[in-house]
């Protein structure tokens, strides 16, 4: 796996002329995820999914590249928490979209968009751009992890992952809870406030219908608490699971997309 802004250009021109090249480009965003985790939670996810993924394309004759990750979208149900910033869906949009045409432009037109955070808008404006580049037929394009389309983001993130939660409760685990700390704490532990964690209790009783369709805000739906589920519950080694599965399972779905490429 190639990371773009660590190569030089004459590596590029080589990538696009090998015609292996997939350019998977993360995305996140600036959001609370409770007092534990850092704002950074979905980008620092993301980044760690497109890594676990690269091995099985590669396998697949792929070779992979990462772009920068984008590190802003639309954060709008946790807009009142310190912190949290957000883009205009239309912002965002123009600057995938601009992104995938430079990278077209340069032969890598194998674009895998890979979204580490769900809200129905930055979804959206992630389609939105997708589209756009596929009509002009600048590129080929797939959006995978948190997708408008809910069967394509459970491929991705809820396959064969149910029997590592500890959680008593895994259907109210969301934002924050005993599975995004679990990546936190097996991917990026320096960020993660371990010493609050045992002050967090569930929190298992919010409204899930407010949630899932962001109707109402996560910091009235939480109680201030930004948090869905059980942090308490999370450990390094289901993060470490977690992540394996993900990273296969979001292969799958590319593969799956566009097959393997011939030897
Ligand atoms: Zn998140």
């Amino acid at each position: 796996m190639l990371e773009l802004a660590k190569i030089p250009f004459p590596e590029v021109k080589r990538l696009v002329e090998s015609t292996r090249a997939l350019t998977i480009l993360p995305v996140g965003v600036v959001e609370e995820h409770g007092a534990h985790l850092p704002l950074g939670m979905d980008s620092f996810a993301a980044e760690v999914y497109a890594a676990s993924a690269a091995p099985h394309l590669e396998e697949a004759g792929y070779e992979v590249v990462v772009a920068p990750t984008i590190n802003y979208g639309v954060a709008r149900a946790a807009i009142d928490f310190p912190g949290t910033l957000s883009l205009e869906p239309a912002t965002l949009c123009s600057m995938v979209a601009e992104i995938g045409k430079s990278l077209a432009r340069h032969g890598l037109k194998r674009l895998v968009i890979l979204n580490g955070h769900r809200d129905l808008h930055h979804m959206k404006a992630l389609d939105d751009a997708k589209n756009l580049l596929v009509q002009d037929k600048t590129a080929q394009v797939l959006c995978v992890g948190f997708v408008s389309d809910p069967d394509i983001t459970a491929a991705c993130y809820r396959e064969g992952v149910r029997q590592f939660y500890r959680s008593p409760r895994p259907d109210r685990e969301g934002h924050g809870g005993e599975s995004e700390t679990s990546v936190a704490l097996h991917s990026f532990p320096e960020s993660v406030k371990k010493e609050v964690i045992g002050e967090l209790d569930p929190n298992f009783d919010y409204d899930v219908e407010a949630f899932r369709n962001e109707t109402k805000d996560y910091g009235s739906i939480s109680d201030g608490r930004g948090y869905f589920g059980w942090p308490q519950a999370a450990t390094a080694e289901t993060g470490k699971q977690l992540v394996a599965v993900r990273g296969r399972n979001i292969a799958d779905v590319i593969l799956k997309a566009w097959g393997a490429l011939k030897a």
